[in-house]
């Protein structure tokens, strides 16, 4: 009787342990049943986006406290009335604050967007961001990523030791001559006969398309005026001396090996990942092509600058007049009414293949069609719209923006003599070379 009074004694507690044991056991399972059992869809099919990009390209993203564009892609077109079947977390893993803020959502074509506001107070360091989601049929979907936001002055995500080295000495069909003077002679800005002076006007025409490179991605030139005082993609473009180990290498030479007349093709590289990115192919074509800038010939500044020296249009090549010996011997007098012919020559010819070389070095930096203006940064997905500035609504800009499809500029635009000067990014392009941020509409 003691004993099974004793029992008995132990046995409600006893009981009271299994039962909840056997509750947790219940709870443990409905607790994965719902986050990762069979029911809950983590396969991605609730995406989590950031500015429009790829979830490849969009780990490294590195964020400001906001003016960036959230985006989840449902499973199923959803409304505002339909909300209640949707949540969106954010928790700040430093302070340990969260928010919801699926009811700031706009709802398009199965993609809720929200262009995080100032007024959301976003704190500096890793955010986590959970989402839920229901389908129609009760389904549900789930999916979770860290983002780290950063203070606006941390330095930029793209382009840290970056070093784009474009290759003039480059000479792809090994006859012993660097493609690039051979391109001067096809412009009458070089002669074979004279190959000291081919050499110095090939490294004059050089360092003018650098410092125009330069010029295209400095502060100066920014379309948003944010009088930010540092480099925004901290990328040094160097000419052939000293490229250095790690580089995006550009070759600079010759014609387009796919005969379609295009002045220049460069593929993705960021942040330098691929240690040998090489932009010097035939298979597949890549690099810059200035023989191709013949396309030009009938541009009336073409005619007017490079005519002097073109023999087509009755001129002779640098090297070949007798003037032109006095430009290594140093006789100024003898030399100064053709001096100015091949000073304006240089310059031209410079700031139209620093244009090229600015646009194709901004294709291998990023500027490629991952997401739309609007809400991705970048452009087109076909044709000569590839990778190119297209307006909200996919039109292409009519201004006169550097990212603009390469064969729509003018010779004059090239030169920067255009309407408006030298081509410069689009507010857009510029925001992300200098911090992937976006803006939300076209400026
Ligand atoms: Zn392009």
């Amino acid at each position: 009787m003691s004993r099974n009074g004793i029992q008995g004694q132990i046995s409600g507690p006893m009981l009271a342990v299994l039962i909840g044991a056997i509750g947790g056991l219940v709870l443990i399972t409905l607790v994965q049943f719902e986050l990762g059992g069979s029911k809950v869809d983590r396969s991605g099919r609730l995406a989590i986006l950031i500015n429009g990009l790829s979830q490849r390209i969009g780990r490294d993203v590195l964020l400001p406290n906001y003016g960036w564009v959230l985006q989840i892609r449902l499973p199923e077109p959803m409304d505002v009335e339909s909300r209640d079947r949707f949540t969106v977390m954010l928790r700040s893993e430093r302070t340990g604050a969260t928010i919801q803020i699926e009811d700031r959502f706009v709802y398009e074509n199965g993609i809720a967007t929200l262009v995080i506001p100032k007024s959301l107070g976003l704190s500096t360091g890793l955010l986590s961001v959970r989402a839920t989601f229901r389908d129609t049929t009760g389904k549900s979907f789930e999916n979770s990523r860290r983002i780290r936001i950063r203070s606006w002055f941390g330095g930029t995500p793209i382009g840290q030791r970056q070093v784009i080295h474009f290759e003039f000495e480059v000479d792809r069909d090994d006859d012993g001559i660097p493609e690039f003077l051979a391109d001067l002679e096809r412009f009458g800005l070089a002669s074979p006969d004279h190959p000291e002076l081919a050499r110095i006007i090939a490294s004059r025409i050089e360092a003018r398309a650098i410092r125009r490179v330069e010029q295209a991605y400095d502060a100066t030139h920014d379309p948003n005026q944010t009088g930010q005082p540092r480099d925004p993609v901290h990328v040094l473009f160097r000419p052939t001396s000293d490229p250095g180990t790690y580089t995006t290498r550009i070759c600079v030479g010759g014609s387009d090996p796919t005969h379609s007349d295009s002045v220049g093709h460069v593929r993705f590289d960021l942040r330098n990942e691929d240690k040998t990115s090489d932009e010097c192919g035939d298979e597949p074509a890549a690099g810059i092509f200035p023989a191709e800038l013949e396309i030009y010939r009938d541009a009336p500044l073409y005619r007017d600058v490079l005519g002097p020296f073109l023999e087509s249009l009755g001129g002779t090549p640098i090297g070949e007049h007798p003037d032109d010996r006095a430009l290594i011997s140093g006789d100024i007098a003898r030399e100064a009414g053709r001096r100015a012919d091949i000073d304006r020559a240089i310059a031209v010819f410079g700031d139209v293949l620093g244009s090229i070389m600015a646009h194709e070095a901004g294709h291998a930096l990023g500027l490629v069609p991952e997401g739309r203006p609007g809400v991705g940064l970048f452009g087109g997905s076909e044709g000569d719209l590839y990778a190119h500035n297209l307006l909200v609504f996919g039109d292409p800009p009519e201004n006169r923006w550097l990212m603009n499809p390469g064969r729509s500029f003018t010779f004059e635009e090239l030169a920067g003599e255009g309407k408006n000067g030298p081509l410069r990014f689009r507010p857009l392009n510029y925001a992300y070379l200098r911090d992937r941020v976006v803006v939300s509409d076209e400026r």
